[in-house]
């Protein structure tokens, strides 16, 4: 058992109006309270047009808003997105960047590492996303491919900033799909993942959560393995109720 606090993150990705992420707020929060304890780190991530809304609605709670993305410039002519300093002002606290979903939309390792580097200086918390494809997995590359996406999303990282960030394993086959890794394998890449981040940063302190298909059934059996620091949940974080149910498996 480590002593690095669990962190369960919920990424609504395009879903809930600001209205809807209110009283989603109101209600994870009601649920929350009425747990005897958690004993883990809580962050809802809503699209732009909620995040102020939501950090609004969490403040004081101990639970923060993130983004799903941002731009690594600080400002300029590029339209449609978002800087860290516009996410820092609005009240979040932290920012999911390399989400496979953003990936596949032509987002780089250079740009992932572009973009923890901005967040960090904002003083926002990066969730770094990074794990392989079915097709990667079938022919025995996972781990390589996560050393070479480790490396990338970490070169700009300082020694000593490994408590100030999170990476997110997440298999793309995982995703959505209903077809959740099992404890070991989410354990093997972990644990692979920390040993690659442990090249930059204290491996005792950087925490690795474990992000596909996470449900309310499956999350104690993930969560329990030695380093699986937490997870970042997508479709099951959408109800607060599912989403409140997992914070307790942490
Ligand atoms: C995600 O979007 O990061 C994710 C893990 O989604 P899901 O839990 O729905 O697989």
């Amino acid at each position: 058992m480590s002593d690095r606090l669990p962190l369960v993150a919920g990424n609504w990705k395009m879903n809930k109006t600001g209205p809807e992420a209110r009283s989603y707020c109101e209600r994870l929060l009601q649920l929350l309270g009425e747990m005897d304890e958690t004993g883990a780190e809580i962050a809802v991530c809503p699209a732009f047009t909620a995040l102020e809304i939501v950090a609004v609605a969490l403040a004081g709670s101990g639970v923060w808003a993130a983004a799903q993305t941002m731009h690594e410039a600080p400002s300029g002519a590029y339209t449609g997105e978002v800087s860290a300093l516009m996410i820092a002002a609005s009240g979040a606290r932290g920012v999911v960047i390399g989400h496979s979903e953003r990936r596949a939309a032509g987002e780089t390792d250079v740009q992932v590492s572009a973009r923890a580097r901005a967040a960090l200086d904002q003083d926002l918390f990066p969730i770094v996303c990074v794990g392989e494809s079915l097709e990667r997995r079938e022919a025995g590359e996972t781990l390589p491919w996560l050393t070479s996406q480790v490396r990338a999303a970490l070169a700009a990282v300082r020694a000593d900033e490994g408590d100030r960030l999170a990476i997110a394993y997440e298999p793309i086959w995982a995703i959505g799909t209903g077809h959740t890794a099992t404890p070991e394998i989410a354990q093997e890449a972990c644990a692979h993942v920390r040993a690659i981040a442990g090249e930059r940063l204290d491996p005792a302190v950087v925490r690795i959560l474990y992000g596909g298909s996470v449900t309310p059934e499956n999350a104690a059996a993930l969560l329990s393995r030695p380093d699986v620091d937490g997870a970042l949940v997508g479709g099951a974080s959408l109800d607060p109720e599912s989403f409140a149910r997992i914070v307790a498996a942490a």
